[in-house]
C-alpha cells in the first residue's frame, strides 16, 4: 500500500514538471529556468503554492497574487500521471521495466496535452524516444505479462519500422486524396517510438485502438456539433490513448482474439 501511495505522489509530482513542459515546450522556453510563473501576472509561484493537485485546491484555481484562473488542465495532468504511475507499479510490479514504462506514460501524457492546445508533437520528444524504445523494449524488457508483446530486439526494430512506414503511407495517401496534410509528421515520429517500446504487434494493436477511438469521438463531434466537418482533430492523444490500453491490456485483447 505504501509502495502505491508513494508512486502516486511520485507520479503528481513529475506530473508538476509535465505541466512545465507543455507550456514552456512549444513556446521553445527553457524547461530549467527560469522557475515557474504565472501565466497572467508574471509573479514567480512560491513553492507552496506549487504542491500538485493540493495548491489547486487551496487556493480555488486562482493564482494568490492576480486571482487570475489556473486552468483546470494542471491538477488533471498531475493526477492522470500520478494515477498511470500507480497503475504501472499494480500491474508491472517493482523492477526496472516499470521506471521504463512511467517514462513512456508520462512522454504520452505530454504529447497527448501538447497536441491538444497546439496541435503539433514536438521532435524534442519523439526523436529521443524512438531509440529509447528500440533499446528498453529490444534489451531491457523481460515482462511476464508482456511476453508475446514486446520482447526481443527484433520486435522493437520492426515495430519501429512498421509504426514509421504505416504513418508515412497514411500520410501520403492521405494528402493525395484529401489535397491537404491528413497526418502531421510528428504522428508518423509518435508511432515510430511507440513502435519500439511496444513491438510489432503493439504498434499495429495501437494503431487499430487509436483510429477506432478516434472514429468514434470524431463521429460524435460531429453529430453533437462540437466541430464541423473538415477540422481537424489532432490525432496524438488518440495514439496516445491506444498505446496506454496496448501497454496495459495488450496481451490479453490478443489472447482473446487468437484464442488461446
Ligand atoms: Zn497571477
Amino acid at each position: 500500500m505504501l509502495v502505491y501511495i508513494v508512486a502516486f505522489i511520485f507520479g503528481s509530482v513529475v506530473g508538476s514538471f509535465l505541466n512545465v513542459c507543455i507550456y514552456r515546450i512549444p513556446r521553445n522556453i527553457s524547461i530549467i529556468t527560469p522557475s515557474s510563473r504565472c501565466p497572467s501576472c508574471d509573479n514567480p509561484i512560491s513553492p507552496r503554492d506549487n504542491i500538485p493537485i493540493l495548491s489547486y485546491m487551496f487556493l480555488g484555481g486562482r493564482c494568490r497574487v492576480c486571482k487570475a484562473r489556473i486552468s483546470f488542465r494542471y491538477p488533471l495532468v498531475e493526477f492522470l500521471n500520478a494515477v498511470f504511475y500507480v497503475l504501472v507499479l499494480w500491474r508491472f510490479g517493482f523492477g526496472w521495466h516499470s521506471l521504463v514504462y512511467f517514462v513512456f506514460c508520462s512522454s504520452l501524457i505530454l504529447i497527448s496535452f501538447i497536441d491538444l492546445n497546439f496541435q503539433i508533437i514536438p521532435d524534442v520528444i519523439t526523436l529521443p524516444g524512438i531509440p529509447m524504445g528500440i533499446v528498453f523494449g529490444g534489451f531491457l524488457l523481460i515482462n511476464p505479462f508482456m511476453r508475446d508483446l514486446s520482447l526481443g530486439l527484433k520486435s522493437s526494430l520492426t515495430g519501429a519500422f512498421i509504426g514509421f512506414g504505416l504513418f508515412y503511407l497514411i500520410a501520403v495517401a492521405g494528402s493525395h486524396i484529401f489535397k491537404k496534410e491528413a497526418m502531421g509528421g510528428g504522428d508518423i515520429k509518435l508511432m515510430a517510438m511507440v513502435g519500439g517500446f511496444l513491438g510489432w504487434k503493439g504498434v499495429i494493436l495501437t494503431t487499430f485502438l487509436g483510429s477506432l477511438s478516434g472514429a468514434i469521438v470524431g463521429v460524435l463531434m460531429i453529430l453533437f456539433k462540437v466541430r464541423g466537418h473538415g477540422s481537424r482533430i489532432p490525432f496524438g492523444p488518440f495514439l496516445a490513448l491506444g498505446s496506454m490500453i496496448t501497454l496495459f491490456y495488450g496481451q490479453e485483447i490478443f489472447y482473446w482474439y487468437i484464442g488461446r
